[in-house]
């Protein structure tokens, strides 16, 4: 059994960023922005907004913060996103989701420009996910695919179980996937036999926020087991979906909680946004 060190791959990955950034910077006299809309005081949120700022800095990209308060109104985070679009510093948007109820989630995201959707959550590179062309793929499922390269897991021809089908995790995972030429069973909440698909799959991907719901008794002989998942427990301990200790017996690779996919994400985000920040000068 191997483990699947995203924490390594992200490490790599950033310092090749920072030396990228540093030569745009030298030939183009260009330095990539991330802007990143904040509303409320959720901790998991200021949380993740924190190690995203941090690994801009670490990095050397510019990247501000627009914290506003849960009560802020639908216009005037539209004015920023706006706002945002227009400013040429600025080369990813990124909203942190969840908004609060009464803001109109779908009208956000689809207000930012899609060049700058460095998350890839607009239904514009959505579509482009689906037809298998280049696009802001988002970054959670794309550092699967990173991670699955540098260990050089081909998913081709391979039967792939994605369990949970939300629209930044499940569903661009399974995309991505399809499009590396894999057969993609995607299982959510209302799937009448979980066993049953999982069972089969020569990888499972989760990512539902479930401790312990893929059981090692659930999975095949040598599985490729992707856990996206992160749960807090009372004891404060970070777990995935699945049962780590037992499916490591039966698994050739397997990611851990922390230090899988969970890095990967962020260095995805940087990935993305050095992209757009070439796009916007052609290079
Ligand atoms: P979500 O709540 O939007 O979606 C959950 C999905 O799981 C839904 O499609 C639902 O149908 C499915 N589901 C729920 N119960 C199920 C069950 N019993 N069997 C099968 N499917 C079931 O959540 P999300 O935003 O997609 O996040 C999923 C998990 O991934 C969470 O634990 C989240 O913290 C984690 N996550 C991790 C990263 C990362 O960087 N590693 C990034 C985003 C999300």
């Amino acid at each position: 059994m191997q483990i699947l060190d995203g924490k390594k791959l992200s490490q790599k990955i950033k310092s090749q960023i920072k030396s990228q950034t540093k030569e745009l910077k030298e030939k183009y006299n260009i330095v990539p922005g991330l802007a990143v809309v904040l509303v409320g005081d959720d901790p998991a949120s200021l949380t993740y907004v924190k190690m995203k700022e941090k690994a801009c800095k670490e990095v050397g990209f510019y990247s501000i913060v627009h914290h506003m308060p849960e009560s802020i109104s639908q216009q005037e985070i539209e004015e920023t996103i706006k706002m945002m679009n227009q400013n040429p510093n600025i080369d990813g948007i990124l909203v942190q989701l969840p908004l609060p109820s009464h803001i109109d989630t779908t009208k956000i995201l689809e207000l930012i420009n899609p060049t700058k959707d460095v998350d890839g959550f607009h239904p514009y590179n959505f579509g482009r996910l689906m037809q298998g062309l280049d696009t802001f793929a988002p970054c959670t499922p794309l550092g699967v695919i990173e991670l699955l390269k540098e260990y050089r897991i081909d998913p081709k021809g391979m039967d792939v179980c994605v369990v949970g089908a939300s629209n930044i995790v499940g569903k661009p995972m399974a995309a991505l996937l399809l499009n590396a030429n894999a057969t993609v069973d995607i299982c959510h909440i209302y799937t009448k036999d979980l066993q049953s698909h999982t069972k089969k799959a020569d990888m499972v991907v989760v990512g539902v926020g479930k401790p312990n719901l893929i059981r090692a008794d659930m999975v095949k002989e040598g599985v490729i087991l992707i856990d996206i998942g992160i749960n807090r427990l009372p004891d404060g301990k970070l777990v995935g979906d699945a049962d780590f200790e037992a499916i490591s017996q039966k698994a050739s690779y397997i990611t851990p909680v922390p230090g899988g996919v969970g890095p990967m994400t962020i260095a995805m985000l940087l990935a993305n946004t050095i992209k757009a920040a070439r796009q916007r000068i052609g290079s």
